[in-house]
């Protein structure tokens, strides 16, 4: 390791302390040009919004920020002093970490955010943010915007109601009445830290995002309730939302106008309509132990150590997984992957040679398809009907040519970036929903540290894990019937 930089940024730091006044604590982070040396920005523009991303990588720590530029004055200085201040955050505990030379590595911070909904006239982005700074200190937050670009304003809840006198009181028992009827709090949790996080405070109702036909309130990991039952979210219609508060008349026009729904990241974009709570059951019974599903994929095998260390955890907790396999894996390791199907896995496509699909002539692909199937054939006397398309990339040449069900994930801990197991537990029960596809790894030591907790604390919270073809009621006769892409974005 070279120590040069850190030796180099240890000193100016000192340095900026000095000039700073001594002050232990930061009111703002040492100007980064003085220790800095590899910026890279990039600016590029799809068709519709800008995007601008700021990427650097550094000896002490690495970020990437992407945010959004929509060509209205105040809505991009909003935006911008936001990811500013997030930024500026960053920096500060990472100094802090330094100063205390408690840095554990890797420092990291990553922004993301989807246009959820949008209309000529408004929009509504959620920001992802996540933050390792070290040990296992892995923090998620989401932060929400609505604008109207009639206006160039951010709209705030307020905004959006006729008469807002009592919105928050509306809000707050609607919220409750959801929220409980809808099995989202396991009946575990203490209602008064519910009750609590629920409480008419504007704090509490910061995060919601305007859709074409609902209000989506989303709650803090912490707010309602302990670390398990994540960061909740919540849909109401404004059909029912009406009858208690009429929202204004100006803002539902804004829906009439031409809606478009943007879809260029099927990874990334939310479909949180999917996600409609069920009816209210007057029974709350305790048996009610599965009434969610989750399906954990792994990716790249088989691999002749860890995967069947994977089964055999899997196994001890009776759950079920699918296992996308690679062909140029199996010629090697076919016993694995014939073991895969008698524990009761499902195993599908994941390519013969790991290639960006979407890349490649009809030809290559039907080649890299049929070869896997082959091999995958003669190993296991099983013919895979779903596909892992490398990388999610798809196209419709890749959907027609593979004649198969292309099957992405809503739930990405990126096990192959983050090598703590405990951030990657942490990672998929904090995103954990019913419904979900969780993409890992079988070929990654971490990946099989982190299994058994992920699956133990998904079985805590409810969920039945099964393999994927279950969980999107796809059989071998109704494949065909189903050649487009499946995931369901993070909430
Ligand atoms: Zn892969």
């Amino acid at each position: 390791m070279n120590l040069k930089p850190n030796l180099k940024f240890i000193w100016l730091l000192a340095l900026a302390l000095l000039l700073g006044g001594c002050q232990s604590t930061y009111k703002s982070a040492p100007a980064p040009e003085i220790y800095l040396t590899d910026v890279k920005e990039m600016v590029y523009e799809p068709d519709v919004i800008g995007i601008q991303s700021v990427i650097e990588t550094y000896d002490t720590y690495t970020s990437a920020i992407h945010y959004p530029v929509f060509g209205y004055q105040t809505i991009d200085a909003i935006v911008y002093d936001f990811i500013q201040n997030r930024h500026e955050l960053f920096r500060q505990e990472l100094a802090e970490i330094l100063e205390a030379n408690e840095s554990k590595w890797p420092l990291e911070l990553h922004m993301e955010y989807d246009i959820v909904y949008q209309t000529p006239r408004h929009a509504a982005i959620l920001f992802k943010e996540r933050k390792h700074l070290g040990s296992a200190q892995v923090s998620v937050n989401r932060f929400t915007f609505n604008f109207n670009f009639d206006t160039d304003k951010q709209l705030t809840l307020a905004d959006l109601f006729e008469n807002n006198a009592s919105y928050l009181k509306i809000i707050s028992e609607l919220s409750y009445e959801l929220l409980t009827e809808g099995d989202l709090i396991p009946s575990a949790v203490d209602m008064n830290w519910v009750k609590g996080g629920l409480s008419p405070h504007e704090k509490n109702y910061s995060n919601f995002l305007m859709q074409s036909n609902t209000l989506v309130l989303l709650f803090n990991k912490y707010q309602l309730g302990p670390a398990f039952i994540g960061a909740p979210s919540i849909e109401i219609p404004y059909e029912s939302l009406n009858a208690y508060l009429p929202l204004k008349e100006s803002l539902l026009n804004n829906f009439n106008g031409k809606i478009s729904k943007l879809t260029s990241d099927p990874i990334l974009s939310l479909d949180l309509e999917a996600d409609n709570l069920e009816p209210a059951s007057s029974e709350k019974a305790p048996e009610s132990f599965y009434k969610k599903r989750i399906a954990i994929t792994f990716d790249d095998g088989p691999h002749p150590i860890f995967t069947p260390i994977i089964v055999n955890t899997l196994g001890s907790y009776n759950a079920k997984a699918t296992f996308f396999l690679l062909g140029n894996r199996i010629a090697d390791y076919p016993d694995v992957a014939k073991h895969l199907l008698s524990e009761g896995h499902m195993i599908g496509n994941h390519s013969f040679s790991h290639p960006q699909l979407s890349r490649m002539s009809t030809e290559e692909i039907l080649n890299e398809v049929t070869r896997t199937q082959n091999i995958i054939e003669n190993a296991t006397d099983f013919t895979p009907f779903l596909m892992r398309p490398p990388f999610g990339a798809i196209n419709d040449v890749v959907l027609t040519t593979a004649q198969m069900p292309m099957i992405l994930w809503s739930i990405d801990s990126e096990d192959w970036i983050y090598k703590d197991p405990d951030y990657i537990v942490n990672f998929v029960l904090d995103h954990a929903f019913d419904g979900a596809i969780i993409r890992l790894h079988d070929t990654l030591p971490n990946t099989t540290h982190a299994i058994g907790p992920m699956v133990e604390g998904l079985i805590s919270a409810g969920y039945e894990l099964v393999t994927v073809d279950k969980l999107l009621g796809i059989t071998k006769d109704s494949a065909d019937k189903n050649l487009r892409s499946f995931s369901r974005a993070l909430k």
